[in-house]
């Protein structure tokens, strides 16, 4: 790697990238105990703002109290995406439709900006086994398509996960090996989308990690001409970089081409930064740095050490695509401004605090008792406190 022409050795290399205010489409917040670490890398970025977005799961219902309790301390520097609330659904699935639709206009009154989506994750779809496109969800889109409210949807993975010999082994551990017959293919979600776009074509959608279509840049273009309100974000997806490295020419005329519809992301998680511990901040910041540095530099570069592993073996570095001040303006900024606004929506205190409580009573009786560790409870304290402050 001694012929790279960029290495990251320390976050100060940071600054040396462009000066544009940066806001980070889609990190992850599950974790009240995180905010200082997600406001240290904003910081060191710098960022402007994040769009906070959380995910729904079997245990914890979902992290929307965090995402509130993080707005009413940083009112100004963070939108926030929500998470839907599916015990409900399972538990009346016949009502999906005007169940999830009324969640998104109560999301929408709390001062939510946006939702994100997992359910067009194969992982996911095992536990909520509805179609993106399935008559459960049509009162959910059009409830957004109504509100104007964006969505971040994460429909499809790297097709790697579906292949045998492909799937590299940290995907593996993670449940994410796809090929076993019981999981629904690549193809399927990606038509289940386009369904979806075809029938509400006002819905403003970002579809995470670049839809999963950098291998095919091709089918990326038809889809963002046949949908205008369709944007991609750029969060990796390690893929991505090897894919738009080995077909170069190609990726940067595809980056100039649409560079109205693509939103700058790192999918930085409250979680990841727990795992790595006393280097969370530090690894998360690489990983701002290897979008930033693809997005601003010409030349090969490394993956910074903790990222190594996104590499394929038969590449020696990613070379960036050395984009104008002009585009990265739009990708970096203006192009997430359009659709979620110009600074993030006012909160509803007291519609805040009723979802909140609401949701620490939910998870005690999930738990059959008082819950040790109800987030939600930890986050109306955190709340509660913020707004005790201002009076
Ligand atoms: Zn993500």
């Amino acid at each position: 790697m001694t012929n790279t022409t960029t290495t990251r050795e320390n976050r100060t290399n940071l600054a040396r990238l462009t000066d544009i205010p940066v806001i980070d489409g889609h990190v992850h917040f599950n974790h009240l105990a995180r905010m200082d670490d997600i406001m240290a890398i904003m910081e060191a970025g710098p960022v402007l703002r994040t769009n906070l977005v959380c995910t729904p799961n079997p245990g914890s219902i979902n992290h929307n109290p965090a995402l509130i309790a993080f707005k009413a301390r940083f009112p100004d520097r963070a939108y926030i995406s929500g998470a839907l609330d599916y015990g409900p659904v399972l538990a009346d699935p016949e009502h999906m439709s005007d169940i999830l639709a009324a969640q998104v206009y109560a999301l929408k009154a709390i001062g939510f900006d946006g939702l994100k989506m997992t359910e067009g994750k194969p992982t996911k779809r095992k536990w909520l086994p509805f179609p993106l496109d399935a008559p459960g969800y049509t009162g959910l889109w059009a409830a957004l398509e109504e509100l104007g409210m964006p969505v971040v949807l994460h429909a499809g993975d790297p097709e790697a996960y579906w292949d045998a010999e492909r799937c590299p082994s940290r995907a593996r551990a993670r449940g994410w090996y796809y090929g076993d017959g019981t999981f629904p293919l690549k193809e399927e979600l990606h038509a289940e989308v386009e369904h979806v776009l075809a029938r509400h074509p006002r819905l403003k959608v970002t579809l995470a990690h670049f839809g999963f279509l950098s291998a095919d840049l091709e089918r990326a273009s038809r889809l963002l001409d046949a949908h205008p309100n369709l944007c991609f974000d750029l969060a990796p997806g390690s893929e991505m970089y090897n894919n738009f490295t080995r077909d170069y020419d190609h990726s940067r005329d595809f980056f100039l081409h649409h560079q109205d519809r693509l939103i700058h992301a790192t999918d930085t998680t409250t979680g990841g930064i727990g795992r790595d511990g006393d280097r969370g901040v530090e690894r998360a910041l690489d990983r701002v740095w290897v979008v930033r540095t693809f997005l601003e530099t010409d030349g090969v570069f490394a993956p910074p050490e903790g990222l190594r592993r996104w590499l394929e073996p038969d590449l020696r570095g990613w070379r960036g695509i050395a984009l104008s001040r002009e585009v990265l303006t739009r990708i970096y900024r203006t192009n997430l401004e359009r659709i979620y606004g110009p600074a993030p929506a006012p909160l509803d205190r007291e519609a805040a605090l009723v979802l909140v409580r609401q949701m620490a009573v939910a998870l005690d009786a999930q738990a059959g008792g008082m819950m040790a560790d109800n987030h939600a409870r930890q986050a109306l304290t955190c709340i509660s406190g913020v707004f005790l402050g201002e009076g």
